[in-house]
């Protein structure tokens, strides 16, 4: 790497840290030992070009094979064209009307699919990686860029510091950078703090008054819809920051660590969803799906997390799986991959296991906590549940984007979900989840034109949905190599 170190002994025991997420278990890095050392690249290693879009206007694509994202059969041989940032029409190949200065793209061989949302991540502050609790909102625009460059053209950051927030979603809306579309959950709000500085709100007693008008401002100020509850509330406290949103058309969405998914703590709170599929001090049942699903509980799916937790990614592919992944090494700053690669990662998920053992140790194995989450997933789609597919990026080795199509594949070869019903649960049922699915999350005329379009057929291979060729997001084709070897700040 020539990048400039202006720290260079420092930077790889500082950067052994990375993806740290800050969001989530800031307190494990709240004991600063060293400031991380400033990464300059070179320009020669910097994409000349600035983010863009290959083609704003009308785009036809032609004899193409069009998932639709509600779990539909494969329509093949169809025509789908965009215009004015929606998706316009579809039909059989040649019956569409179309505009005279539309882009025509050949579609043959090729699977339209609605754009990934990733339901549950957390953008980082800083630039210095995942353990920079900063306010500086410059780390994200390179996850931004990341999600958008792997197919997601929505996502939820379901909890951070307000501001940052709102103001990556604010300055996405109005095109200052490139990116997903973005719903917010705003601040944690806790009994304890938890999250990174700035990020929680502490609700410590089940205060109506005041619990209220904290989420009046989040409503109002932030213009959250969904806030975000985190793993030490108690439940008296809870079931009144649900009434008290639910008063005000608002909901609450929870990561309750021992007892998520769990359908009593739901039937007692009447929460409206839980964040994780991980965690369960018991095996979930059957039965709590049909309960949770009675109850109208969705349930936000990060199995990928316990690619941290337990160490699985690792085991499984080994730690060079990063290198020929273009949805890493494409977007990834070399200076994370460069620790990563040292053994960074490896020192990281060392440190997850060790909260893990803390919190789980004497009642379930990191290996057990991640069998009972791959098998949650199936026996959820089954009862009912609306579950929804998220990653909780960035923890180690959960890359934003790419995490999205290793949880896909997750739920395909080992939870053994169907691809269609896998890829319904990515976009359409995240889509619901954050009601945002009469703007997006499927294919049909009048949403949105977010379009993942790729090389194959998902729908019998889900890795396909890594083959990408072309992603549209508001009906504009992405330049996706404009988003690659962004590293500035
Ligand atoms: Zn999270």
């Amino acid at each position: 790497m020539s990048a400039h170190h202006l720290k260079l002994g420092a930077a790889i025991g500082a950067l052994i840290t990375l993806g740290l997420p800050a969001a989530t278990f800031g307190q494990a890095s709240t004991i600063v030992s060293e400031r991380e050392p400033i990464v300059v690249y070179d320009e020669s290693e910097l994409n000349p070009a600035r983010p863009g879009y290959a083609w704003e206007g009308a785009s036809l694509l032609q004899d193409v094979r069009v998932i639709d994202g509600r779990g539909g059969a494969p329509a093949e041989g169809q025509d789908v064209l965009l215009a004015d940032g929606r998706i316009h029409a579809i039909g059989p190949s040649g019956t569409l009307d179309v505009p005279a200065d539309v882009r025509v793209l050949e579609g043959t061989g090729l699977t339209a699919m609605p754009g990934l949302i990733d339901a549950h991540m957390h953008l980082q502050g800083g630039w210095r990686g995942g353990n920079d609790n900063g306010p500086r909102p410059l780390t994200l625009k390179w996850d931004l860029l990341a999600l958008l460059y792997a197919g997601v053209t929505h996502a939820y950051d379901i909890g951070n510091i307000p501001d940052r927030a709102a103001d990556a979603r604010d300055i996405l809306a109005a095109g200052g950078w490139m990116g997903p579309d973005l719903t917010i959950a705003g601040t944690y709000f806790e009994t304890a703090p938890v999250g990174a500085v700035g990020s929680n709100t502490l609700l410590p007693v089940p205060d109506a008054t005041y619990i209220g008008a904290q989420l009046d401002s989040m409503k109002s100020v932030y213009g959250v819809e969904m806030v975000k509850c985190h793993s030490g509330i108690s439940s008296q406290v809870l079931r009144v920051l649900v009434a008290a949103a639910h008063a005000r058309q608002m909901r609450v969405v929870c990561d309750l660590w021992h007892n998520n998914g769990n359908p009593w703590i739901a039937r007692q709170t009447h929460l409206d969803g839980y964040a994780h599929n991980t965690f369960m001090a018991k095996a979930p049942t059957a039965e709590d799906a049909r309960l949770l699903a009675a109850e109208g509980t969705f349930v936000i799916a990060t199995t990928v997390l316990m690619d941290t937790f337990s160490g699985a990614r690792l085991a499984q592919e080994g730690i060079d799986y990063t290198r020929g992944n273009p949805l890493i090494r494409n977007v990834q700053p070399p200076h994370y991959l460069e620790a990563h690669d040292r053994g960074g990662l490896v020192a990281s998920l060392e440190r997850y296991a060790a909260i893990t053992e803390a919190i789980l140790g004497d009642v379930v194995s990191p290996d057990e906590a991640r069998a009972q989450a791959v098998a949650w997933n199936k026996i959820m789609v089954d009862n009912g549940v609306l579950v929804g597919l998220g990653t909780d990026a960035t923890y180690p080795s959960v890359w934003f984007g790419e995490s999205m199509h290793r949880e896909m594949e997750i739920w395909v070869n080992e939870s053994g979900i169907a691809p269609l019903r896998t890829i319904q649960a990515a976009t359409w049922d995240n889509a619901r989840i954050l009601k945002i699915d009469d703007r997006t999350g499927s294919i049909r005329p009048g949403l949105e034109g977010d379009l993942l379009v790729v090389e194959g057929n998902p729908a019998e291979n889900i890795s396909d949905t890594r083959n990408i060729r072309y992603v549209f997001t508001n009906g504009k084709l992405v330049d996706r190599e404009s988003l690659t070897r962004q590293w500035r700040f």
